[in-house]
């Protein structure tokens, strides 16, 4: 299997060099070049199997003969042996139509370890027997930052630098990555700046050549191709469970970076019977404006209780508009640049007939949110953090054919943010025993100015320089 950009201009990569590389040369993301089918003889065969066992099946195709089956097995063994649930992404069922779908089992209570406890031993992996050495620079706003650290602390020949601007992350959030003391994690609070200013910066240090000539520096936020598709996995987990390939399932999905649901597209071009998948926006809501109306135009972000979706700008959107409309990369490139200028664009013809017949979308206020925490409450005594809830009340309001049901992912464990969590069902979620010292662990992070030039001498103090990658 190899990659292609959505740009049309980089060189194709094979999964190895695409799992070690950020953004593609020519600034777009890479997809693979095609997408491999399963039968429904092969999904049903899929039915009963191991969290661990259907990971490998479903992603050996993408990953190709750079992983042999039986070691992607094993890695896919040794990543979700972490989590606390035995299911690994256990279903619980709320009423004859909802379920929802608990990603949060793993060491840093969100999604993003399902896929980040594997891109740890991916990069470990791929590293071995090399003299190569990866410098990982990411920002922030909370879950990214935790799982990307646990995922990689300790580990030889990788050296991670995370951003977080500073006193703008939850307690508990800044604890889960600065309690975490290691000598290859290097926490960077940034003063004086939002998260955005990280990512800018970020972003620039892609760009910088005096330090990418230096340093090998790789991606860990859901740009990374890896990421994307371990998540493709939870998706077949879960519509097998409720019948496929039988029966078709509905997803409702907490969107911000559009990584998530995008990963349910790819799970219905490999033949999961997908009924909708519905992109739950908060009212930072640039996804459903576009998919409701073609319209994508950035406004301002506002905070809000659900802070991993105070997203303007989706960068994995730009994957689904190359899929959907026609995968002329010339033609995307082109209307991307146009973006980037104006800040708002027109979806083409051929990009919303292309995805309108899978994806749904929904925009929750912060009192919708609330009165799906407390539905979840008081009709299935759960307690859900403020962006599944922000999924589940999209999913309650969901116009579907009967019989389908529909399955909200739920992203986060409540106790994540408690306080939000409290102001609205009067309930304060606990954390899990094995986090109950949390707020007692020592922490280590570096206060820097929030400026470019600063973070970059930071870096490149600490890092260690690498040849550079034979692709
Ligand atoms: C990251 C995150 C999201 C958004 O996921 P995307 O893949 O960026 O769309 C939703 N909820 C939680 C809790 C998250 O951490």
């Amino acid at each position: 299997m190899d990659y292609i950009s959505t740009r049309g201009s980089a060189a194709p990569l094979d999964f190895r060099s695409v799992t070690l590389a950020g953004l593609a040369s020519d600034g777009g993301l890479y997809v693979p070049r095609e997408w491999p089918r399963f039968s429904g003889d092969d999904i049903a065969a899929m039915a009963g199997l191991p969290y661990a066992e259907l990971a490998a099946k479903v992603m050996q195709p993408f990953v190709g003969d750079c992983i042999a089956p039986e070691r992607l097995l094993e890695l896919t063994r040794q990543a979700y042996g972490r989590f606390a649930h035995k299911a690994v992404t256990p279903l619980v069922q709320f009423d004859e139509r909802n379920w929802l779908l608990e990603l949060f089992h793993g060491p840093t209570l969100a999604f993003k370890d399902v896929a980040l406890q594997l891109l740890g031993l991916l990069f470990e992996e791929f590293l071995k027997g090399s003299d190569q050495h990866l410098t990982i620079v990411g920002a922030t706003s909370g879950d990214t930052g935790s799982a990307a650290i646990d995922a990689v602390a300790g580990r030889e020949k990788i050296d991670i630098f995370m951003l977080h601007p500073k006193g703008r992350v939850s307690e508990v959030q800044r604890r889960q990555m600065t309690s975490v003391i290691a000598p290859n994690v290097h926490n960077i609070a940034l003063e004086d700046a939002s998260f955005d200013d990280a990512q800018a910066m970020v972003k620039r240090m892609f760009a910088d050549t005096d330090m990418t000539g230096r340093f090998r520096i790789t991606a860990v936020n859901s740009i990374n191709w890896a990421r994307l598709m371990a998540q493709v996995v939870y998706y077949f987990a879960a519509a097998i469970q409720l019948g496929a390939p039988h029966r078709k399932t509905a997803f409702s999905v907490p969107t911000g970076n559009f990584g998530d649901v995008f990963a349910g597209h790819v799970a219905a071009r490999m033949g999961l019977p997908i009924e909708k998948l519905i992109v739950a926006t908060n009212v930072n809501d640039i996804l459903h404006r576009a998919l409701s109306s073609g319209d994508y135009s950035a406004h301002g972000v506002t905070p809000t209780d659900a802070p991993s979706m105070d997203i303007q700008v989706s960068s994995n959107f730009e994957r689904l508009l190359f899929d959907a409309g026609g995968r002329d990369g010339a033609a995307l490139a082109q209307q991307m640049r146009g973006f980037e200028g104006a800040k708002a664009m027109q979806l083409t013809n051929a990009q919303r007939e292309g995805s309108a017949s899978l994806f749904a979308s929904a925009r929750v206020d912060a009192r919708q949110m609330s009165a799906a925490m407390r539905w979840a409450h008081d009709n299935c005594g759960a307690v859900i953090d403020p962006h599944t809830a922000i999924g589940l009340s999209a999913a309650l309001e969901a116009d579907l054919p009967r019989g389908v049901p529909v399955v909200t992912l739920a992203t986060a464990a409540a106790a994540k943010f408690g306080p939000a969590v409290e102001a609205a069902i009067g309930v304060s979620p606990r954390l899990p025993p094995r986090l109950a010292d949390l707020m007692d662990r020592e922490e280590a992070c570096t206060d820097l100015p929030g400026t470019y030039d600063a973070v970059a001498a930071f870096v490149a103090q600490h890092a260690t320089p690498s040849p550079a990658l034979a692709d």
